[in-house]
């Protein structure tokens, strides 16, 4: 291995405890660590298990089990979000010393009155922060990137220069925040996810920049979806994926990917299927859309692929 390269590239995957593995996950599970193993980077798993409502018992470890039975074995020791509760107050503490916060009482529904993207008016009003949702002043909006896929994106000025929140009234840290936060914690340089995240990632880098950090490199690929729009979920009960037959899940998944997998992938051992997929590895070939939606061939076990512009 050269080691002017070795280490340099550090990619994530960085799933919620919510449920099962389904196959839109494993997309993005494999996605980011064929690109990391291809350039000899490091490929870290985070279990994003703070939004507490939505926890499921039992499924970080059934997600891990997962990930090993498909051959997708991590660098390093797992971090937990929820173990980290002191490492994001402190950072949320600078900020509020940095005079960056203010709190905001304008409930979800006066928002949407306002067309859905909040006008700051909060910023002048000085209230005290207890019981109330946590805003970023946005002094620094930033409303382009270039993605590693989908090329060019850019979103609205109204969107990009909104005062967003970093926590919510109920005491919750907001999704930005923690992210961006455990991203610098664990020197991440590449993030490789699904397009659900395009948008908000202007907020991240922006807040890459508010801690004085590089922002990482980002490549979102197409999200599987069962309809336009509707991605696949634990939420809509989007089946787990087999843990005792990996091989299948993965040849469909290096197809949704546009990588061309020959159809004797099947009959390997699945470390062997990976190897492959490592060494064959191409991102330019990942189909360039947001999403593309899934349909369940009867007759053959393996998914039909419709790419959908947006
Ligand atoms: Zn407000």
């Amino acid at each position: 291995m050269n080691s002017s390269l070795s280490g340099a590239y550090r990619g994530r995957f960085a799933p919620s405890p919510s449920g099962p593995l389904h196959f839109g996950s494993l997309v993005a599970a494999l996605a980011s660590f064929l690109d990391a193993k291809s350039k000899s980077g490091q490929w870290l798993v985070r279990i994003e298990d703070i939004d507490t409502p939505r926890i499921v018992k039992g499924a970080s470890d059934l997600i891990l089990k997962t990930l090993e039975a498909y051959g997708l074995h991590w660098d390093e020791k797992i971090c937990f979000q929820s173990k980290q509760i002191d490492f994001y107050q402190a950072h949320l503490k600078t900020l509020l010393n940095d005079n960056q916060l203010y709190a905001c009482q304008c409930t979800r529904k006066q928002i949407k009155a306002l067309g859905g993207i909040y006008n700051n008016a909060c910023r002048s009003i000085n209230l005290s922060l207890e019981n109330q949702a946590i805003r970023i002043k946005q002094n620094h909006p930033i409303d382009t990137f270039n993605d590693g896929i989908q090329g060019k994106v850019s979103v609205t000025k109204s969107f990009s220069a909104e005062d967003y929140i970093l926590k919510r009234r109920d005491g919750l840290f907001a999704y930005q925040l923690v992210v961006v936060l455990d991203d610098i914690n664990q020197n991440i340089t590449h993030i490789v996810r699904g397009a659900d995240l395009l948008e908000p990632t202007v907020r991240q880098i922006s807040l890459f920049n508010e801690f004085n950090k590089k922002a990482p490199s980002f490549a979102h690929i197409p999200l599987a979806v069962a309809e336009p729009g509707f991605k696949l979920s634990k939420q809509n009960y989007a089946p787990a994926i087999d843990i005792t037959k990996p091989q299948l899940a993965l040849y469909d998944a290096l197809r949704f990917l546009g990588q061309n997998p020959p159809l004797e992938l099947l009959n390997l051992k699945v470390d062997k299927l990976i190897h492959w997929a490592v060494s064959n590895w191409d991102i330019t070939s990942v189909p360039h859309v947001n999403e593309i939606q899934l349909i369940k061939d009867e007759s053959n076990k393996h998914c039909q692929f419709f790419p959908l512009s947006q």
